[in-house]
């Protein structure tokens, strides 16, 4: 059984996309067979990885009933496979409101093509519509990237309040799977202060590890590679590195919600 992982948070810019790609290789590399979806119509993670309007895509197969089978793509790492998506589902929500089961759909996809992988990792949108929550409903476990600001706390808990509707109306085993802070700033009054915050409300559900902000971090994408192919040595990629090893020593000791 694979280990879905929604990674998700309705604000924009808080690293979901870097996170979501970056652990997926970092899992890839430490030996682990990883599919990494991307549902935001953004597709950012599909051009993070080199691909870009490629067909069949995520919404030929939400829409115009294209097999899932044929859009894994190959990645640069034998082991991390993509489903990438679109521009095109850039109003897709209305199209899907009219589908039945429309908050499956995602989940059915990966009932089919999923079987075979350890972990499935899923790059969320910045909202919380359709397509997110479809994500929600396919996944088990719920990554959320934080940036370490003064709001970061609200928009969390509107998330937790979601978490916890789409649990108790569609999918009873998603549970928080982990708080990673992003775009860290040590010598940063309040990301400490944050941070704190956090770690007390949280407890154990924030990752030990956090990822401090990085410049390269910023540039691979642009290159079309993740972190590990365009600096390997740079901090933000020890980090993401450190992040998929804490993943999975600690895996199943993680506290639901
Ligand atoms: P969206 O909500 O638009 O999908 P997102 O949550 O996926 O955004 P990213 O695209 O991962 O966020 O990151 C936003 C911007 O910040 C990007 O330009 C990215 O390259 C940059 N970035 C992400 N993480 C870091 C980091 N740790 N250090 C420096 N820059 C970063
Ligand atoms: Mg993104």
């Amino acid at each position: 059984m694979p280990r879905i992982i929604a990674v998700a948070n309705q604000k924009g810019g808080v690293g979901k996309t870097t996170t979501a790609l970056s652990l997926a290789s970092a899992l890839a590399i430490l030996g682990q067979e990883v599919l990494l979806i991307d549902i935001d119509p953004q597709a950012n993670t599909s051009s993070g990885l080199g691909l870009r309007q490629t067909k069949p895509n995520l919404y030929d197969i939400l829409l115009n009933g294209a097999d899932p089978g044929r859009a894994l793509y190959e990645t640069s790492y034998p082991k991390l496979k993509l489903l990438p998506s679109t521009i095109d589902l850039i109003g897709s929500e209305i199209e899907l409101a009219n589908k039945e089961r429309r908050e499956y759909l995602l989940a059915n996809i990966i009932a089919q093509v999923g079987k075979n992988f350890r972990y499935i990792l899923i790059d969320c949108p910045p909202s919380l519509g359709l397509l997110t929550l479809n994500a929600l409903v396919a996944a088990q476990g719920v990554l959320i990237p934080l940036q370490c600001e003064y709001y970061a706390l609200e928009g969390l808990s509107l998330l937790i309040n979601t978490i916890r509707r789409v649990k108790k109306n569609f999918n009873p085993k998603l549970y928080l799977y982990g708080i990673l802070l992003t775009m860290y700033d040590a010598r940063n009054k309040l990301t400490k202060q944050v941070e704190s915050e956090v770690r007390r409300h949280f407890g154990r559900a924030v990752f030990q590890t956090v990822i401090p902000r990085n410049v390269r971090l910023s540039e691979a994408p642009s290159h079309g590679k993740p972190i590990f192919a365009y600096d390997p040595s740079s901090r933000g990629a020890r980090a993401y590195m450190t992040l998929a090893q804490e993943i999975l020593k600690r895996e199943a000791n993680l506290g639901k919600i």
